[in-house]
């Protein structure tokens, strides 16, 4: 089955949809007009119950089926990206530094499509909670709903959500079981020494020393610590220290950045990293303190619910299930914690990347992932 003939009927608004939030991006947690739009179509539609400001402007929409029954949660982002768009679009952004470059315009246009064929038909036993969320790209939008306590409020079961690939055929889906998406932890070391004469270093504790000590030996927690067979990137990407050719600088400041799949892999980084910095300090007689800027948690799936997700999406069009991961990170991470679920990816074809000044999401894109949305609550939640 391709895609369903009422969400294929849909095509001319769901197009006039994407290209106008495409036009009228918005930021982080401010995405206001973007919700209204949502919320005025999700009216349109019928839904039963509407809930406005979760996470500041998200919305959550439910939508009963026919019979009574467990409740699934399907989620599409809304914010834009700080940056000029060049696609040269007619519906290109008319916000001069605010551009939809991740897709996510389509992700709710998608499942708005999605939302109008289930209030209409409503073939399912139980209820589709419509979660759009605001700060995906940056700030944790979903972070903030799952702490606000979406979950447990709507009761949802399992979570599903797209979001769009190219380079992967238009309509064409890709996932895998367990984690597709990366950890991301900022990190930020603060080594503190006795600053003196570059002449008489023996009255100096020497921070930039250290520092050079610290950066080669980290870099074997990688390529000692870790199953070889895991994935971790552990990259410095600033050393900061001294302002003279005479002067032994007092402190020195090492940056960088730890990415990794699996929650134990993480946990050891970490651990390791504190006692690589705390034995580096000592053996050069400086003080180093470690701070981590946590992002967001790895992208975990479901093996059975990705499983499920996969041959749903099969039934619309081709169909990676054991596709690649990728080092990105993505917020949909604290809902796949908080319930099990599955993130796929859809194919916008040979475009340009996301983020990409020149991307554009693919309308009929949205017309499968509408058809999956639709198709995946009423398999999820069969009548009886
Ligand atoms: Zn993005
Ligand atoms: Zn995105």
């Amino acid at each position: 089955m391709p895609v369903i003939n009422r969400i294929a009927g849909l095509a001319p608004e769901m197009k006039a949809w994407r290209r106008h939030l495409h036009a009228h991006p918005e930021l982080g947690f401010d995405c206001h007009a973007t919700a209204a739009f949502v919320v005025e179509r999700l009216r349109a539609a019928g839904v039963d119950e509407i809930h406005e400001g979760l996470a500041t402007s998200g919305v959550v929409a439910l939508i009963r089926g026919r019979e009574p029954g467990p409740v699934i949660g399907l989620r599409a982002d809304m914010d834009a990206l700080p940056m000029d768009e060049d696609t040269g679009a007619a519906h290109a952004s008319t916000v001069p530094g605010r551009m939809h470059a991740c897709g996510h315009d389509g992700h709710t246009t998608m499942l708005l499509g999605a939302a109008t064929y289930l209030a209409e038909t409503r073939n399912f036993a139980g209820t589709v909670a419509l979660i759009f969320q605001p700060a995906e790209e940056n700030g944790g939008g979903g972070q903030v709903m799952v702490a606000e306590g979406v979950m447990d409020r709507f009761d949802i079961g399992r979570v599903y959500a797209l979001h769009t690939l190219p380079g992967l055929p238009v309509g064409h889906f890709q996932t895998t079981p367990g984690p597709i998406l990366a950890a991301v932890d900022d990190f930020r070391i603060d080594i503190t020494g006795r600053g003196g004469h570059a002449a008489m270093p023996q009255e100096s504790r020497d921070p930039i020393i250290a520092a050079c000590a610290l950066v080669q030996a980290l870099q074997t927690i990688v390529s000692r610590n870790a199953d070889p067979r895991e994935d971790l990137v552990l990259s410095v990407t600033q050393v900061h220290a001294g302002s003279a050719d005479n002067v032994i600088p007092a402190t020195a400041v090492v940056r960088g950045t730890l990415r990794t799949f699996l929650p134990g892999m993480r946990a050891m980084a970490r651990a390791r990293m504190e006692a690589v910095i705390l034995g580096t300090a000592l053996a050069h007689g400086v003080e180093a303190g470690l701070t981590f800027i946590e992002g967001y948690p790895p992208t975990v799936n479901d093996p059975a619910e990705t499983a499920f997700a996969a041959e749903v999406a099969a039934g619309i069009a081709p169909t990676n299930p054991e596709g690649m991961r990728d080092m990105g990170a993505e917020d949909f991470a604290f809902m796949l914690e908080a319930r099990p679920g599955a993130y796929l990816y859809i194919g916008n074809g040979d475009t340009p990347g996301v983020h990409n000044p020149g991307f554009d999401f693919d309308d009929e894109a949205a017309l499968y992932g509408a058809s999956f949305f639709a198709t995946l609550a009423e398999r999820a939640l069969p009548l009886g």
